[in-house]
């Protein structure tokens, strides 16, 4: 970089403050500069895990935000994984005052996951929380998709106001969401500058054809797109026989007892199992006795707003509803609240080894309630985990799908009898055939495309397919 627009009065930079080398810590600036004012806006805010989270002197990363705040106009957030906007509450602490953009359901979904992150984090108490989320409330501003918005460059022109026939004008730019299929609320970015030329943001892209959100659809026109690579070199296994391959999984599974664990992130990942699990129990592919443990407070309240936002899902989910089915509602599945209630659970299963599905956060066994499961039936031979999405280098879900013999957990050596299996049907993000057709989609521009949110072979593989610029 620099990216240059053409517009004499404006110049475009782009800075990344995350999310550039790694798949985590996402947070990326367009840099406007105008008349000789400099000013920002932030897209995602994001915490690093796994080895993003790592110094080069293997130190934890400080969470503090380290980059200059004063210039920036707004945040947008475009979908709600805590690696796109986990470091909200250090961005607000220092004293970030400016409006938080997002569509209505990632306006509804972020004060959920974030709750989470800061009682585990930070070990926050319930009223020091809720006084950090209240910050947060008031500054978002839920934009629906399609529509555009102004974001004011000048303090004059601050009243946000929206319209789909807005003129721009050299004082603001135009911002839009539209459906990134990738969770409940996430989109990808359109910005408008003052000269008309469009910068988009990717976010994370969802797969073509998951039966239970909208497949993304290009953008018209983007004359700089910067654009996930998280599966750069990758292409998954078919979305469309998924269902039938966890039904494989889980019938051999269950041939020598033991219990099912499926780590999942509580929003999205979890939602897409629940579905396709109602799927093979109402087409009596899974014993009616199998008992489908959902143990993530989280992941249901989530999924409460997945049902709440039933506008937003594709027309084979909506034609389910219709036929009086709830795929994420069925009476086989178990939710566990408490603490106390899950601690039963765990050690119930380790002396019984009793047969059951449990699907628990966090997706990469960095945390959340799934450890306790590992810890207690890893050493099981009869314990089988399946591994349904994304493991980011560094984090216990890696390990597991390396297929090391011991794991660490809790600063306790584990040893690992249990059946490790991989499905990567489940994954959120599109895959390599997906992200090439994104930009292909796209009729108009394309003078600049920079690849990020990948590891390096992944990003350099689809690089070379764009021939795209790294900066
Ligand atoms: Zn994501």
């Amino acid at each position: 970089m620099p990216t240059q627009s053409q517009n004499s009065n404006i110049d475009i930079t782009l800075k990344h403050h995350g999310g550039k080398l790694g798949v985590t810590g996402s947070c990326h600036e367009l840099r406007i500069h105008r008349n000789g004012t400099k000013h920002g806006i932030l897209i995602d805010c994001g915490l690093f895990q796994g080895k993003d989270a790592k110094d080069k002197n293997g130190n934890d990363k400080k969470l503090d935000i380290e980059f200059p705040i004063s210039h920036l106009k707004a945040l947008i957030l475009t979908h709600t994984h805590i690696d796109h906007i986990g470091r909200l509450p250090w961005l607000l602490a220092k004293g970030f005052k400016q409006p938080i953009y997002c569509t209505p359901a990632t306006a509804e979904l972020v004060p959920l996951m974030l709750d989470d992150g800061l009682k585990l984090q930070l070990g926050l108490n319930k009223g020091q929380r809720e006084r950090v989320l209240e910050l947060i409330r008031k500054q978002i501003k839920p934009i629906p998709y399609n529509q555009w918005h102004r974001i004011p460059l000048s303090s004059r022109s601050s009243s946000l106001r929206s319209s789909s026939s807005l003129k721009t004008s050299p004082s603001y730019l135009l911002l839009r969401f539209q459906p990134a299929g990738h969770i409940l609320g996430s989109a990808y970015v359109e910005i408008k500058l003052p000269n008309n030329e469009i910068v988009v943001f990717s976010g994370d892209l969802g797969p073509s054809n998951t039966p239970l959100l909208p497949d993304p659809i290009s953008p018209k026109r983007a004359d700089l797109l910067v654009i996930e690579s998280t599966y750069g070199n990758k292409i998954h296994d078919s979305v469309e026989t998924r269902a039938k391959r966890l039904q494989q999984i889980i019938e051999r599974s269950l041939q020598d007892g033991g219990a099912i664990i499926i780590p999942a992130f509580s929003v999205g990942r979890t939602q897409e199992l629940l579905f396709d699990i109602e799927h093979l129990i109402h087409h009596n592919k899974i014993d009616s006795k199998i008992p489908i443990i959902l143990d993530s407070p989280l992941a249901n309240k989530v999924t409460k707003q997945y049902r709440r936002f039933k506008k937003l899902w594709s027309k084979e989910a909506k034609t389910k509803l219709n036929n009086q089915r709830h795929p994420l509602n069925f009476e086989q599945c178990i939710t566990i609240e408490s603490h106390k209630e899950h601690i039963q659970v765990v050690n119930r299963l380790k002396s019984t080894a009793e047969p059951c599905i449990i699907v628990a956060a966090s997706g990469m066994c960095a945390g959340g309630r799934v450890m306790n499961y590992l810890e207690a039936l890893l050493p099981d031979k009869r314990t089988d985990i399946i591994l349904a999405g994304y493991q980011a280098h560094g984090t216990l879900g890696r390990d597991l799908q390396c297929q090391k013999s011991r794991v660490w957990i809790d600063n306790q050596s584990v040893e690992v009898n249990a059946q490790i299996h991989t499905m990567s049907g489940y994954s959120a993000h599109a895959d390599q055939a997906d992200l090439i057709k994104f930009v292909e989609g796209i009729e108009e521009g394309r003078k600049e495309i920079v690849v990020v949110h990948g590891e390096r072979e992944a990003r350099e593989v689809l690089e070379k397919i764009l021939d795209a610029t790294s900066c």
